[in-house]
């Protein structure tokens, strides 16, 4: 589903993010990239979504080499590779219901659909009651739900998301991780970036560690010791 090989990436002020690094995620799992801050973690969610191009090596994400994409194909990958914010990136005019509803908009859905995608998303996050407020009257933890609802609603294949928990509480985080496990057990592939080590260390997932842009371990079901 998404495979890196020997990927490296060099931004054009020289800075090399990534060196040559490969990995295999296949349909249906769930891993965290795991590490400090600058090894790389959102230059590969940024690769992952064509926001970026690699400088070497093959991308291959939902069958589609990425070095090769048009640019108009690129909207549509986007739609099955959606993505969630640290700063949840949410309009703060626009209520809960307009937040998750404008991706649906954006691709033309009519509105009694779109109505009953939404309520169904708000209530698998737990946001039901929460459609006509404002993000300005929600706590961090509802907001990053929104942020997932908003991400979620159009279905894709796989949710990406960079530090989901940086803003939050140990609760909240916690509940929040919980609630990508739910995403992940209805079928959708799960990439948390995240240098949360307390929650990695609970999760028992596949664990990715990088270190100055390269992978240093690669566990199913594991663990993160600060010292790597
Ligand atoms: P992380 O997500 O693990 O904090 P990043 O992927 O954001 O790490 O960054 C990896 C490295 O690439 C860092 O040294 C960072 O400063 C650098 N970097 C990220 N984006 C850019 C950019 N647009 N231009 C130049 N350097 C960048």
């Amino acid at each position: 589903m998404i495979v890196f090989k020997q990927v490296s990436k060099v931004f054009p002020d020289g800075t090399s993010a990534l060196e040559k690094i490969g990995f295999q995620i296949n349909e249906g799992e769930f891993v965290f990239f795991i590490g400090p801050s600058g090894v790389g973690k959102s230059t590969i969610m940024r690769l992952i979504r064509r926001e970026i191009l690699a400088t070497e090596g093959t991308i291959m994400v939902l069958k589609n080499n990425l070095a090769e994409m048009e640019t108009k194909e690129i909207p549509q990958l986007r739609r099955h590779v959606a993505m969630c914010f640290q700063d949840f990136k949410l309009l703060y005019d626009k209520t809960v219901y307009e937040n998750v509803a404008l991706s649906l908009e954006v691709k033309g859905e009519g509105e009694p659909e779109i109505e009953k995608r939404v309520a169904e998303t708000l209530k698998s996050v737990g946001l039901e009651k929460k459609g006509n407020f404002f993000p300005i009257q929600l706590s961090g933890g509802e907001l990053q739900r929104v942020g997932i609802a908003r991400a979620i609603v159009g279905k894709p294949n796989i949710l990406l998301a960079d530090e989901p928990t940086g803003n939050l509480d140990p609760d909240s985080a916690w509940e929040i991780l919980k609630l990508f496990k739910e995403i992940n057990l209805a079928n959708t592939t799960v990439i948390v970036a995240t240098h949360n080590v307390d929650i990695v260390n609970k999760f028992k997932e596949r664990v990715i560690v990088l270190k100055e842009g390269k992978i240093v371990s690669d566990e199913k079901k594991g663990k993160y010791e600060k010292s790597t």
